[in-house]
């Protein structure tokens, strides 16, 4: 057996899930401070689900999806996003028939099957938020707005903010034959990637890292230029609501995004001091989505950030530091005799909201205190004999080194007092 853990996932050990905790609290807060309530959706979904709505031409559906038949040979897939999930979930609870838009916020582990680098893993985690029913642009600058809010509280405000506009389905397919018109005497100077996917899906070709790629088609007719007039007036409603906000944005005529099902406004956003991998999150709107999926024609955008990556951010350009959760109380027992006392001890102190552990290692008096300093708690109580005998407890402040003699209630009252002004 090979104790590791597959390749491309990692565990979370308590020293780092204290950082987890913090960003996820950030993402919460600022959603829900934006109306937005999470939904919890399976890990894992019907496969048709993401062919569907992520698209065959993408690389999720082609190459990276974690896909297996159960036992009634159903074929079932991780999921590797969250947008699809929240959209079936819409549909199956007819929660469209109420009231519009809405919106959700999601937060948890996401699986591709994509080469493991630093910022790229096979078992990853997405905070995303989602909001149905409505396109109005001004949503959609809410959206971004909102994507900005988290980076800003979480202390990442370096970023840059790519913006474009993929159209709607009627320019879209006016676009996509020009540029199919454009690429196909260069076809064979793109890369094997390109090659593949630029009969289902051209715009990709756009957003390929490959340098050659972009020099075979160069002179490409922009999107831009073509929007319709719809597109136009949504796209600059967007941006003229970012600016009055205050956020500042790039205007991106490369930016595609991987999946199939967006239309109008997509954005992405980077952290360029965090190298390679610098896409902390990015997303848009996917207005034909929820009907592809057999649902009503309702209008949807939303985006996914990656936790890794914003974790990664915080080490390297975070200004916060982490301290080490402490407990409040470690109740050090001097001699065997006095182990039930000593639990009674540490549970009262827990049912009152005190932070208490004790030693379960058969240590020395002396050991346990040495223990307890290794733990970090502000506090330790001693239990022995004396104690017992004349119903006492010692408490040692670890900081000041003060030592004193105090009844149950005097003790916690104590306690207390110290630990819920930190
Ligand atoms: P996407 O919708 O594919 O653009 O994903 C949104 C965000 O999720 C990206 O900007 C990344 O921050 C993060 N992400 C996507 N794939 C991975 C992965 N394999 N490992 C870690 N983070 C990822």
């Amino acid at each position: 057996m090979q104790v590791k853990a597959p390749r491309g996932t990692y565990d979370i050990l308590p020293q780092d899930s204290v950082k987890w905790q913090y960003i996820e609290k950030i993402m919460r807060d600022s959603a829900e401070s934006f109306g937005f309530r999470e939904i919890r959706t399976p890990l894992f979904e019907h496969s048709e689900l993401f062919q569907r709505g992520v698209g065959q031409g993408t690389d999720i559906v082609s190459k990276e999806m974690y896909s297996f038949n159960d036992r009634s040979r159903r074929s079932l897939t991780l999921r590797p996003e969250g947008t699809a999930p929240c959209a079936r979930a819409l549909i199956e609870h007819g929660i469209y028939s109420g009231v519009m838009p809405v919106k959700w916020y999601y937060l948890g582990p996401m699986f591709r099957y994509d080469r493991p680098q630093t910022g790229r893993y096979r078992q990853f985690h997405q905070f995303g938020v989602e909001a149905f029913g409505s396109n109005s642009p001004y949503l959609d600058a809410e959206i971004i707005i909102l994507l900005v809010e988290i980076l800003r509280r979480l202390g990442l405000d370096d970023y840059e903010l790519h913006l474009n506009s993929l159209g709607c389905s009627v320019c879209r397919d006016d676009y996509r034959q020009k540029l199919l018109q454009h690429i196909s005497p260069f076809k064979e100077q793109l890369c094997q990637d390109c090659q593949q996917r630029y009969m289902q899906n051209p715009l990709r070709v756009l957003d390929c890292k490959m340098e050659t790629c972009h020099q075979a088609i160069r002179g490409y007719p922009i999107f831009y230029d073509h929007l319709c007039p719809y597109c136009q007036e949504h796209y600059s409603r967007v941006q003229a609501a970012l600016q009055a906000n205050g956020v500042s944005y790039i205007h991106d005529n490369n930016l595609v995004r991987g999946l199939d099902y967006y239309s109008n406004t997509a954005f992405e956003i980077h952290l360029p001091g965090i190298g390679a991998q610098s896409a902390v999150g990015g997303g848009g709107r996917y207005d034909g989505l929820v009907k592809e999926l057999g649902g009503p024609d309702i209008p949807g955008i939303g985006f996914a950030l990656g936790m890794e990556r914003l974790l990664l951010a915080l080490d390297m350009l975070g200004k916060r530091e982490f301290s080490k959760p402490s407990l409040d109380v470690f109740v050090v027992v001097m001699n065997d005799a006095y182990e039930m006392q000593g639990l009674q001890l540490v549970s009262e102190l827990r049912r009152r909201g005190i932070r208490a552990d004790k030693d379960y290692g058969g240590r020395s008096g002396k050991a346990q205190m040495k223990y307890a300093g290794k733990t970090a708690a502000r506090f330790v109580v001693m239990v022995g004999e004396e104690e017992v005998e004349k119903h006492f407890w010692t408490l040692r402040d670890m900081q000041s080194k003060e030592q004193r003699q105090l009844g149950q209630e005097e003790l916690i009252d104590s306690i207390r007092s110290v630990i819920e002004t930190k």
